[in-house]
This record gives C-alpha cells, sequence and structure tokens, in this order.
C-alpha cells in the first residue's frame, strides 16, 4: 500500500477499512485532521513522522466516521 492508496481510503473507504488503517512504511498510528471551515485535511503517521495534506474538499469518510480529528486504527469496543 502506498500514502495515496491511505487517502484515498481515509476520504472513500468503508468504516473497517478505515478503522483498519496503518501506516504503510512502518505500520504506525495515522493522526489526521479535517477542518470543515477551510476546508483542509491533513493526516500524519505518529511513529515515522510522514506528513500528507489532502485535497480538502468534501467531508471525508473517516471524518464522518470517527469525527474531525482522530487516530487510526481506531481501538474500541465496538465490534464490526
Ligand atoms: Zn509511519
Amino acid at each position: 500500500m502506498s500514502w495515496d492508496e491511505v487517502e484515498d481510503i481515509l476520504y472513500d473507504g468503508t468504516e473497517k477499512d478505515i478503522r483498519n488503517l496503518v501506516c504503510p512504511i512502518c505500520g504506525g498510528n495515522i493522526a489526521y485532521e479535517y477542518t470543515e471551515e477551510v476546508p483542509a485535511f491533513s493526516y500524519s503517521c505518529q511513529k515515522c513522522g510522514h506528513i500528507s495534506r489532502g485535497q480538502g474538499g468534501p467531508k471525508p469518510n473517516c471524518a464522518a466516521y470517527f469525527g474531525n480529528k482522530a487516530m487510526v486504527p481506531v481501538k474500541t469496543a465496538k465490534a464490526i
């Protein structure tokens, strides 16, 4: 997987796909932040420090599922 594919999944993936996303380089957690007012979207790996800025635009699926600011993989008790 590449970071381009990570972005595709953050925008268009299913809840399950997004919930299980990890950094394609190091397997670390990915933190993302979507700002509706701008709109702007950025995401970064918490382990290796890779950072990307998305296109903004329409609200990404990850924000719809898990809030405008969160970290994946999402660890909750909720089973899918
Ligand atoms: Zn990483």
